[in-house]
């Protein structure tokens, strides 16, 4: 029987072939094959994939700088378009609206974050909404696209991006990549696990036909079954579902738009939100809700009524529960993608955490059996990026003046996790931000979704007395110009991906 204790760590046996099993056989094939270790992918044709996760953030820049992948080619493949951020509708209140840009968001002066300069001269003439001093807010409100420069000078360096595309066909290029580089697929539906006696490891997963797959290290990719890291080894599911109380979703693909939003849209309803993701060939929408306040009938009449174009498939309906994995290393099982948890899709953050779970996984990678040590810091890094991440999304739905549906009054006045209370306490005071460790969401983009929620800050930094403030919203207005005249000029959005943009 294969156990890791001594033995090198030869073959890897990957559980699930979504989104983030393909993800994570792609980049071991890339840099875990060393011609001595077997990598090897179990999914199930019956059972498929998820078939959404379509909005990215733009670290994913980075894994496909990791494999190599040529960004026209991939977005041909996969019918993707780019994505500057999110348009955020009736949030903070209903007839509202904010854009959450990627990028950069102004300068700031003097060792003071720009959005405090902001807050202390929004009043003063043509300074303007916050989100004027987003390239990629300016950008997007004009349906334009154009790649980031290199040059500082430029508004056009403020600029970063990301993608969207269709799940389907990610996992496909995922596929053919990770194959041509030795990646052995094997179908077939997973029966079940088989437990090393001695160790409490996973010595083998069995399948249907009396197949039995072995292996050193699992990946369990398996989907909200979390198949090894859940039901074998029975690791707790912390559920947040009391701070993030939406748990379905209805998904409905439409025709694709002529001119193609380079952001996602996400607008609030009575007990939820809906999601408008468009691509190439189609445009993905979907309508996620809290059951325990909406019926599904309800939510599928909302979101219907509120598409743009027509429906091209009948409404899907998926269910989900908010929360993570006590732990998403044990004995020789790591668990990526839904199989570890799932935050909802408001920030687009649930494929990131995958490839933040590869990343960690390979930069503390076991040769043969890994010491305490490594485990628990996986562990601890991987826990405390869902943590933030979760405070982050809490907040969209906690900050908001909405008072007119029993859902947006649980969520306005529900109690929040400390770690969120003294962030929002702290801004709510004097507009201070601080970014933790290596968390995901920068002072930049809480700066965007607090005041985009309607949360002012009582008081002015007071560091900002010392400054020239008619001097400094002379350079805003300046820079704010600088940013429209500037979006104009650039391509409309379908004709930047139809011209490729050989940007890296
Ligand atoms: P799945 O796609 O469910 O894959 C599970 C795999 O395991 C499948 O191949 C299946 O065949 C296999 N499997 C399961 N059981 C067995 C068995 N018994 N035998 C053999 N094989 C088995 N993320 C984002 O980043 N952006 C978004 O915009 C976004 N939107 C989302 C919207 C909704 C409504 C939901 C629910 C999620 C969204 N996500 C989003 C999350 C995203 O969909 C997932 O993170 C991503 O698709 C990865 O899924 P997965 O690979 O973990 O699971």
């Amino acid at each position: 029987m294969a156990t890791v204790e001594g033995h090198q760590i030869r073959d890897i046996v990957i559980v699930g072939g979504g989104t983030a099993g393909w993800m994570m056989a792609a980049a071991a094939s890339r840099v875990l094959a060393d011609g001595r270790r077997r990598i090897r992918l179990i999914e199930s044709d019956a059972i498929g994939a998820i078939g959404v996760g379509e909005a990215t953030i733009p670290p994913i820049i980075g894994f496909n700088d990791l494999l190599g992948i040529d960004e026209d080619a991939f977005l041909s493949a996969t019918k993707g378009s780019f994505k500057l951020g999110i348009q955020f509708e009736n949030w903070g209140a209903v007839g509202e609206r904010y854009f959450h840009p990627f990028g950069r968001t102004g300068r700031d002066f003097e060792g003071i974050p720009f959005h405090q300069l902001w807050h202390w001269l929004r009043d003063e003439e043509g300074v303007g909404p916050l989100e004027d001093y987003s390239m990629c807010a300016v950008a997007a409100r004009h349906g334009r696209f154009a790649a980031p420069s290199a040059d500082p000078r430029s508004p056009l360096s403020n600029l970063s991006y990301a993608y969207h595309f269709d799940a389907a066909l990610y996992a496909a290029f995922l596929r053919a990549y990770a194959e041509e580089r030795g990646v052995e697929r094997i179908e077939g539906r997973i029966l079940g696990a088989e437990l090393d006696g001695e160790s409490g490891n996973v010595a083998a997963v069995r399948m249907e036909g009396d197949r039995r797959v072995a292996g050193d290290l699992f990946i369990d990719c398996s989907g909200f079954r979390s198949l090894l890291l859940g039901e074998a080894l029975g690791v707790r599911f912390i559920d947040w579902s009391h701070w993030l109380p939406c748990d379905r979703a209805i998904a409905v693909p439409t025709e694709s738009e002529p001119a193609i939003a380079p952001y996602t849209r996400s607008r609030a309803h009575g007990a939820g939100w809906q999601w408008r993701i468009p691509l190439q060939h189609r445009t993905g929408n979907g309508h996620v809700f809290a059951s325990a306040f909406m019926g599904e009938e309800e939510a599928q009449r909302i979101l219907l009524d509120n598409l743009d174009t027509a429906a091209t498939a009948e409404p899907r309906l998926i269910r989900f529960r908010t929360g993570v994995r006590e732990r998403l290393w044990h004995r020789n099982v790591v668990a990526l993608g839904l199989a570890g948890g799932f935050l909802e899709p408001l920030e687009s953050t649930s494929i990131h955490l995958i490839q933040t779970g590869i990343s960690k996984l390979l930069a503390l990678f076991p040769d043969r059996r890994w010491a305490d040590v490594e485990r628990d810091e996986y562990n601890r890094l991987m826990t405390s990026g869902y943590g933030a991440i979760r405070d982050f999304i809490v907040a969209h739905y906690h900050v908001t003046r909405r008072a007119d549906t029993p859902f947006w009054t649980y969520v306005r006045t529900m109690d929040i996790p400390d770690t969120l209370a003294r962030r929002l306490a702290l801004y709510r005071l004097k507009g201070r931000i601080f970014r933790y460790d290596d968390e995901l969401f920068t002072v930049g983009s809480w700066s965007a979704v607090l005041n985009g929620q309607g949360l002012p800050p009582a008081d002015v930094d007071p560091l900002t007395a010392a400054l020239d403030g008619e001097a400094l919203a002379g350079a805003m207005r300046k820079m704010r110009q600088v940013h429209e005249n500037m979006a104009v000029r650039l391509p409309p959005h379908r004709r930047a991906i139809e011209q490729g943009q050989k940007m890296r």
